[in-house]
């Protein structure tokens, strides 16, 4: 069993405005007790919440009488985490000064200080009693409560005084359960495809991070002349040009259908997901040996870890189990001789030097994790789904391994199961 938690926005109506300035008041408050809290724990050096509010909490009730008693409570864990974070600050060197600032506050809410009151509507306890305020929903808002997730008893406010709204902060947990795997999907990430194997099938994702990090590359360089000229380097309106090109929305929206996609076919077929086993920045060991600056700022955007991070949390809230395999010379060992491949210049497929059997890089990649994570874990013996390593000289029937299915962007964007795309929409590979 697993706990995802998952935190989901929702905006009130605007309020009129006599009742906003009652959280306006609240607000206010719940600064000034943090803030006090905060000074308090940073001087007698605390970080535990308990210990804070024990020496604390007397005082606090007198301060501000009309507060429910519990806004004591999460004012102190606020506080702590705030402490926490300053002495994490202190000890890397990044403080700015002696004393954490409170800057932005949200007020956070226990089950004392918050509940239910329909699906649209909470209640909030203020220092004028409790205000029901309604909600205005999204789409996502009903995916969550449709869907077997339940509302944690915490939440947050902020204010927004502009549109007078509350913009409140719910958590949502799911209890998951990981099941045992019966088989694997192994999965490879490059900088312009994913490579998926799923039951000696091959898949080939077009991603295109190459072309979208290499767009915004020329993109950047163009702003960064123009207004270099004009102000010198690194201004302001350079920076809030440059956040327009949005690559990075882009690019993580791709990331989530692809997580999607392979988490949903395994757990179909209740396999686990077998990863490369990445070290801490990746991109940033595999730029070292390339000389090319715009093939080295390309590599690094393209953001591995992007990818795998999106499928680790789409598998943890299916209960899909993930495995990580070691991913050293994946693509260059022939999985079923232990021979070195050959690739002749810049081709994709290349040949085993023992076997002489074609094979694509990113396929055999997918391959050698399946083995890795098969060989890594001995207990069970999920089937390889037709896969043998008998040493015979043909051991793959299929043209799997030299001839994966490419799906061209637009085919998965679209978010059709992986099934779906191997029958009706698959382009066949041309080498
Ligand atoms: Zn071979």
């Amino acid at each position: 069993m697993s706990e995802v938690t998952r935190t989901v926005v929702v905006r009130s109506t605007p309020l009129p405005r006599k009742l906003f300035r009652v959280f306006v008041e609240l607000e206010g408050m719940y600064r000034n007790v943090v803030e006090q809290l905060v000074l308090c724990a940073v001087r007698n050096g605390i970080t535990s919440f308990t210990r804070l509010k024990a020496l604390r909490y007397r005082e606090l009730r007198s301060l501000h009488p009309q507060l429910p008693s519990h806004y004591a409570y999460t004012a102190c864990q606020d506080a702590s985490t705030r402490a926490k974070s300053f002495f994490k600050r202190r000890k890397r060197g990044s403080a700015k000064r002696d004393y954490p600032e409170v800057k932005k506050v949200s007020i956070w809410l226990d089950d004392h200080l918050w509940r239910v009151k329909s699906l649209t509507s909470i209640e909030i306890a203020t220092h004028k009693d409790w205000v029901a305020i309604e909600l205005e929903q999204h789409k996502q808002y009903w995916r969550y409560i449709n869907s077997g997730w339940r509302l944690a008893s915490e939440a947050k406010v902020k204010l927004d005084r502009r549109g007078r709204q509350l913009i409140i902060y719910l958590t949502f947990k799911k209890s998951v359960e990981v099941y045992r795997p019966r088989g694997f999907v192994a999965v490879d990430v490059n900088e312009n495809h994913v490579a998926v194997l799923v039951d000696d099938k091959a898949c080939l994702f077009e991603t295109g991070f190459r072309d979208i990090v290499l767009g915004y590359y020329y993109r950047r360089k163009r702003v960064q002349e123009k207004y270099g000229k004009l102000y010198g380097t690194s201004c302001r309106v350079e920076g809030r040009v440059l956040r327009r090109l949005k690559e990075r929305r882009k690019k993580c929206d791709l990331r989530w259908k692809l997580a999607n996609i392979i988490t949903r076919a395994a757990k179909e077929r209740q396999y686990a997901v077998v990863l490369e086993r990445l070290g801490k920045n990746p991109a940033k060991d595999m730029i070292n040996r390339i000389d090319d600056e715009q093939l080295r700022h390309r590599i690094y955007q393209a953001s591995f870890k992007g990818v795998q991070k999106a499928v680790e949390e789409k598998a943890k809230e299916r209960g899909v189990p993930v495995i990580y395999a070691d991913p050293r010379k994946t693509s260059r060992m022939c999985p079923v001789h232990n021979a070195k491949i050959v690739y002749s210049d810049g081709s994709r497929v290349g040949r085993c030097s023992k076997g002489g059997e074609p094979w694509h890089r990113d396929v055999v990649a997918c391959y050698n994790l399946l083995l890795r994570a098969r060989l890594g874990d001995g207990g069970v013996a999920p089937s390889l789904g037709g896969f043998t390593l008998d040493g015979s000289p043909v051991p793959l029937g299929s043209t799997a391994a030299h001839d994966p299915i490419l799906i061209a962007r637009e085919v998965w964007a679209r978010r059709k199961p992986l099934d779906a795309m191997n029958k009706h929409e698959s382009l066949k590979m041309t080498i």
